[in-house]
């Protein structure tokens, strides 16, 4: 599933590809994304004659400025889901499977989303409105931004008595954070990814945070980690796959201390630690 460097890397391609035309088109499949959403509530028809703007992030969104032609602030959000992806073509090139939205811009290029498994969700209203309300409006401290640090996520998360991969899953928490960079930061920060969250002492949180913003930045040099469907605006996949440290590594020796790594399961998620690196505590940890 996409995570913050992977959603990244989408916004990058999307810079890169310079798009600041009109568009001209917009054709939505007949197929319904993610459950819990409907076609009509997307609002996708309101980016028609609308100008492309600047492609922002925030956690796992993607949120693409706009202004439509009465140059009202619109922003098209789009979560990718598991298999979400954006690529763009020519209108004479044939659509891939599973194409659910063509953006035809004025330029004669069109951006395509192409998602396989519908668990993307997308929607379009008034910029002001998609910055400050839910999902946005509810999502914890950016992780890569200059003022995160360990007090910043402690404030968070402090109080929490969940396991701490638990807790850096919650978006509310910190955004852009799933299982994959969670358990690989559990790691390089040498905790325990099972831990009481309030057990730790602000000189963890310290490392933790750090941890986090590590294995986010070198993700995302990497161009993300492709486990499955993940692919760039290029239709290239991430390199980041070979570069985890513990995730998806279970048996396998640690790379820091050689011990076995350990999987494990918690709430249904999988995940992978070195019972040196990381012993479970006892008490608090510092
Ligand atoms: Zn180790």
């Amino acid at each position: 599933m996409p995570e913050l460097p992977e959603v990244e890397s989408v916004r990058r391609g999307l810079v890169e590809a310079k798009l600041h035309g009109r568009i001209v088109e917009v054709w939505r499949s007949n197929a319904t994304l993610r459950v819990g959403t409907s076609r009509a509530a997307e609002h996708l028809e309101r980016l028609e004659g609308a100008r492309a703007g600047e492609v922002h992030r925030r956690g796992k969104y993607l949120l693409w400025h706009f202004d439509d032609r009465k140059r009202h602030a619109l922003g098209l959000l789009v979560h990718l889901g598991m298999s979400g992806r954006f690529g763009l073509a020519l209108p004479e090139q044939p659509r891939a499977a599973h194409t659910h939205l063509v953006l035809g811009f004025d330029d004669g290029r069109e951006v395509r989303f192409v998602d396989p498994r519908r668990f993307g969700a997308l929607g379009v209203g008034p910029l002001e409105q998609m910055q400050t309300q839910p999902p946005i409006g509810a999502l914890g401290p950016e992780p890569l931004d200059a003022g995160f640090d360990g007090a910043q996520l402690a404030a968070q998360a402090r109080q929490s008595h969940r396991p701490l991969r638990e807790v850096l899953l919650d978006q509310q928490v910190v955004a852009g954070i799933g299982n994959i960079y969670a358990v690989e930061a559990c790691h390089r920060a040498g905790i325990h990814p099972l831990v009481g969250a309030y057990r730790l002492q602000p000189s963890a949180w310290d490392r933790l945070a750090e941890a986090l913003r590590f294995v986010l930045e070198h993700a995302i040099d990497n161009g993300g980690t492709t486990l499955r469907d993940f692919r760039d605006v290029s239709g290239h996949a991430g390199r980041n796959q070979d570069e985890l440290r513990v995730y998806g590594r279970a048996g396998k020796p640690c790379p820091g201390c050689g011990t076995t790594l350990v999987g494990f399961v918690n709430a249904g998620r999988s995940g992978v630690l070195c019972p040196r690196d990381q012993p479970r505590p006892r008490g608090h940890v510092r």
